[in-house]
């Protein structure tokens, strides 16, 4: 078959198609929405956005019980959510083979933390594989079903921003065809009761002397003594890219891809034919740590940082002490621009008003709002992790009353947060009768990874309708009647809802939703039936503008301050006409007109 230009997230949907792979799902994250993207274009694969990653994973663990193979995919912190599940079914082993992919992001590109997730793996005690580009990313993804199955236990695909986003030629391959297995019932190996957990949790050990056989004796984990001995690098995934960028075929390799167990009497041979051994890896010791623990000498992370992203110019120079080649800006040319939310965007409204409010804390989470924390809307306090907005809120305002300090706390978090875990951080506050504010910034889409529909959007990954969660009638039913629904863009709507809030709240939990679709939406039916958009524009009035700039204080990077006139100005080519900016201009000099084709 003709190669393909594949990036690695393609890759790994490719191979999973390839492997006969029926079920996948998957909550969205960069680095690794695409996986499941790409596997949705394949019919043969029941292909599905989960509600958050825990799900996601166990979804995939049940189609495995049932006889098929099936996967999970999910960027590195979800692995966090997800892991209550898969420590309990490495126990279980599988039926049909089941691999999930942890994509990590080291140097935090689009993430809250670099957790180096292949500690992971010996934690819960199952195979991961590594792979180096697109190529190893399709073809390993494809065998990982066949060690899931051999070994009868769930298998760990590590992959990195860099593996995951990159692109290198593949040579595609056939589907193998994987017959489901039949379902039988068999508590001793899927009920999770104590008596059937202690005689799985005894099978182990047995399994990983298994494992640690074939790692020490598998084609992913392999030397390459081309180049002097003088040189030997222990290295895995994309830093095995990197050290070759640097050293190209002037040292030997052992480039390892079955990384848990780590082959250690392969390292051993190794280290006994080179003459200095250095482990070149991303992020953790993961790798040196076992390999001193072994009693083998080698050099680690005396030399290779252990933070951030790595790239050739770092290894050149921590293992070289040679300085980065290559074309070199000046940093100081660059112009700061910190990222904002988009000219016309739904939340703008929203934290405009409450970041004018006294006393209040705003409590952020993972998604667009959290550049809401940015100058000049300066809004957003805190926050932590997916779904933890209400939580985190609700602790807050526990300690605020418990220690006498006046201050309201405002916690907001998106549509698709509130269905990832939002919705149980809701039942601690209403249960806990705490006094806050909850808003959920409903923009009708999972927005940051790349519009993902989620459960309140009305269609499914692959397109098909779906039956619409309303974020409003789920309050209710969690049994708080104090919810309004506003629209943001409206800043007297918005500010009028937010004093009620701030009123309600006196007695316990609040929620308000803001409900505008995202401005780069591609709407639906329901969107087009529910909010009247027409195409339209702002211009200022140049006689009018007296240049006070209240209107740059709404953040919106459609509008500019022209410093010889003394004047605002809008860019047409950005601006939605929202009329945020209008509402604040105390001379009326934004004007709203149809959008010039
Ligand atoms: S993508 Fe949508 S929700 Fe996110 S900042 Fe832009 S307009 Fe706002
Ligand atoms: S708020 Fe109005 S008057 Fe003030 S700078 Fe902007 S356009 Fe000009
Ligand atoms: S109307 Fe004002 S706030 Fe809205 S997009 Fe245009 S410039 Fe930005």
């Amino acid at each position: 078959m003709t190669k393909q230009l594949m990036s690695g997230n393609e890759a790994v949907a490719r191979g999973a198609w390839e492997a006969g792979v029926a079920f996948a799902s998957a909550y969205p994250g960069t680095p690794s929405t695409e996986i499941l993207e790409n596997v949705g274009t394949y019919k043969e694969i029941v292909a599905e956005w989960a509600p958050n990653e825990k799900v996601a994973m166990e979804a995939a663990i049940g189609a495995s019980m049932g006889g098929v193979r099936s996967m999970a995919a999910m960027k590195h912190v979800g692995l966090n959510v997800a892991a209550d599940p898969i420590f309990t079914f490495a126990y279980m082993g599988v039926s049909g083979g089941m691999v999930f992919v942890t994509a990590d992001d080291p140097g935090m590109h689009s993430s809250q933390n670099e957790q180096d997730n292949r500690n992971y793996a010996p934690f819960i005690k199952i195979p991961m594989l590594e792979p180096s580009d697109s190529q190893e990313a399709k073809d390993m993804f494809r065998d990982a079903f066949d060690l899931s199955e051999r070994f009868d236990t769930p298998v760990m695909f590590r992959m990195t921003t860099r593996v995951c986003h990159s692109k290198s030629l593949v040579e595609p391959g056939e589907r193998y065809p994987f017959a489901a297995i039949p379902y039988v019932k068999n508590r001793a190996k899927f009920d999770d009761v104590p008596i059937a957990a202690k005689r799985n949790r005894l099978k182990m050990p047995e399994r990983d002397r298994r494992l640690l056989a074939l790692s020490n004796d598998c084609k992913y984990n392999r030397a390459e003594y081309s180049g002097s001995r003088k040189v030997g690098i222990v290295t895995s995934g994309v830093s095995y890219q990197y050290a070759k960028e640097v050293f190209g075929d002037a040292v030997s390799y052992l480039k390892l891809g079955l990384t848990n167990p780590l082959p250690i009497d392969l390292i051993r041979e190794f280290r006994a034919r080179v003459e200095t051994m250095y482990v070149i890896e991303e992020l953790d010791p993961y790798m040196e740590n076992q390999i001193k623990a072994a009693g083998i000498d080698c050099i680690g992370k005396e030399k290779i940082p252990a933070i951030d992203e790595l790239n050739p110019n770092i290894i050149r120079k921590a293992l070289l002490g040679e300085e980065a080649r290559g074309v070199q800006g000046d940093p100081k040319l660059v112009v700061p621009r910190p990222p904002a939310l988009c000219a016309g965007c739904p939340h703008r409204g929203f934290f405009y008003e409450a970041a004018k409010r006294k006393d209040t804390v705003i409590v952020g989470d993972i998604g667009c709002y959290a550049l809401s924390g940015n100058e000049p809307l300066n809004a957003k306090d805190l926050a932590n992790c997916m779904g933890s907005a209400f939580s985190v809120g609700h602790g807050l305002s526990k300690a605020f009353a418990l220690s006498g300090q006046d201050k309201t706390v405002v916690a907001c978090m998106g549509d698709s947060t509130f269905f990832h875990t939002g919705i149980n951080a809701l039942e601690e506050v209403i249960y806990n009768d705490s006094h806050l504010i909850c808003c959920v910034l409903d923009n009708r889409i999972t927005g940051m990874t790349g519009h993902q529909e989620n459960p309140g959007t009305g269609y499914t990954l692959k397109g098909e309708p779906a039956t619409i969660m309303d974020v409003g009638t789920i309050v209710r039913a969690l049994g708080l009647e104090r919810v309004r629904t506003v629209n943001p863009l409206h800043l007297d709507e918005m500010k009028k809802a937010l004093d009620w809030a701030y009123t309600e709240v006196r007695e316990g939990p609040v929620v308000l939703i803001t409900r505008w679709p995202c401005v780069l939406k591609r709407l639906s039916a329901e969107d087009r039936r529910e909010f009247r958009m027409t195409p339209a524009q702002c211009t200022i009035d140049r006689k009018k503008c007296i240049g006070c700039k209240k209107c740059l204080s709404t953040g919106c990077p459609a509008l500019s301050f022209d410093t010889c006139e003394r004047k605002a100005a809008i860019d047409p080519m950005q601006c939605v006409g929202c009329t945020v900016c209008a509402q604040v201009c105390p001379q009326q000099a934004i004007v709203k007109g149809a959008k010039k084709a």
